[in-house]
């Protein structure tokens, strides 16, 4: 069997036919910039990028779940520019440049703030939003302590709130983005992918960016990581990001417990122990966050992936848990958890010594 002409493959993850957009957003280079990208979509005018009437809380919207994620965009401008400190997986979430996504992870939490659809919105102020990440960098000053986020730079997490891999494919904001933390001493831009766009080799990190492939086992993946660059391809990258002057790590998230877990999971980390060369070897670090779903998600993922649902909402397993930001999730008993991320800890360092875990919970 041949594979698919990559243009093929990039148009069934974005065929964008319709754009919502703010009023102002054509005074903007970037705005601009996107709406000629895509010069045959319909523009419909909104007077916010937030709760767009028949977009954003209705729920028949729920049956075009994947189709609004193919096909729809909307462009507004990012209103408070904000870095918000985090310590774990970065010092600091740099104010998004986007938020929402064209893959559908039925675990993703980009969506439970937004109810029924949540295509890619991309904010067009990209120059505000550097010029604040500049003035936020220098501010900061040299990093006294190494801490668990990096040993000597300032981590801005890039991509809180979707995927810039698929991000750069509408717009430039991700390359403005790896081209001022390239130039930026003391700091690090990075982000989490589970998207494989070879595109960004040709762009010049100079080791500004950590690109954080996540992974989970395959069979999994086919499952839960819709629309996604299937587990092999991601670990197959990783190398060539490497040497195209990216800092890589890994990203084992979420982890989804179920009857054979452990034996999968180990599969997964000799996969990777295999597919991964020496110079990756030498950088690599990791991070493990076991999977928390949500109630309000389950119910929208059972209109549109129940047979996901099967692995990720587990009563027997689960218990409720309040998130930071007051959400009412739901994630494994604790006491079996510990033990868990225990279990995978101790199989990273039999499969893959020397990986750093950066943190696991
Ligand atoms: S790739 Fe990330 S942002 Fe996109 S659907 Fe999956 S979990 Fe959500």
């Amino acid at each position: 069997m041949t594979s698919a002409p990559a243009h093929d493959a990039s148009s069934r993850l974005l065929d964008v036919r319709r754009i919502f957009h703010e009023p102002d957003v054509e005074q903007w280079p970037r705005g601009r910039q996107v709406l000629e990208r895509f010069p045959d979509a319909e523009r419909v005018e909104v007077d916010s990028h937030q709760a767009i009437p028949g977009l954003h809380g209705n729920p028949g919207g729920v049956r075009d779940w994947v189709r609004t994620k193919q096909t729809t965009l909307v462009l507004g401008v990012k209103k408070s520019l904000q870095a918000r400190p985090n310590g774990r997986s970065a010092d600091f979430i740099a104010p998004s440049t986007s938020n929402g996504c064209a893959m559908a992870c039925g675990y993703c939490y980009v969506p439970r703030r937004k109810g029924y659809a949540n295509p890619i919105t991309v904010f067009v102020n990209i120059d505000q939003v550097t010029g604040y990440l500049r003035r936020h960098v220098k501010r900061q000053g040299p990093k006294s302590e190494p801490n668990q986020c990096d040993p000597v730079d300032w981590v801005y997490d890039l991509g809180e709130n979707g995927d810039c891999s698929v991000d750069a494919r509408v717009s430039d904001n991700v390359r403005d983005l790896v081209d001022l933390f390239g130039d930026l001493p003391g700091a690090k831009g990075s982000f989490a992918t589970k998207h494989v766009n070879r595109d960004l080799l040709d762009w010049d990190p100079r080791g500004g960016t950590r690109v954080r492939f996540s992974l989970m086992p395959d069979r999994v993946a086919r499952l839960l990581d819709l629309r996604t660059s299937r587990v092999a391809e991601r670990i197959a990258a990783v190398d060539d990001f490497v040497a195209a002057g990216y800092e890589v790590h890994l990203n084992f998230s979420p982890v989804v417990v179920h009857e054979h877990w452990q034996a999968e999971w180990r599969e997964l980390l000799r996969q990777v122990a295999d597919g991964v060369g020496p110079a990756a070897r030498a950088q690599l670090a990791c991070e493990v966050i076991f999977l928390t779903h949500h109630e309000g998600l389950h119910e929208v993922n059972l209109g549109w992936h129940p047979r996901g649902e099967e692995l990720l909402w587990r009563p027997d397993l689960q218990e409720p848990k309040i998130s930071h930001s007051g959400q009412a999730n739901v994630r494994y008993r604790a006491a079996w958890k510990r033990r868990w991320v225990e279990q995978l800890r101790t199989m990273i360092a039999e499969e893959l010594p020397g990986c750093r875990v950066r943190y696991a919970f």
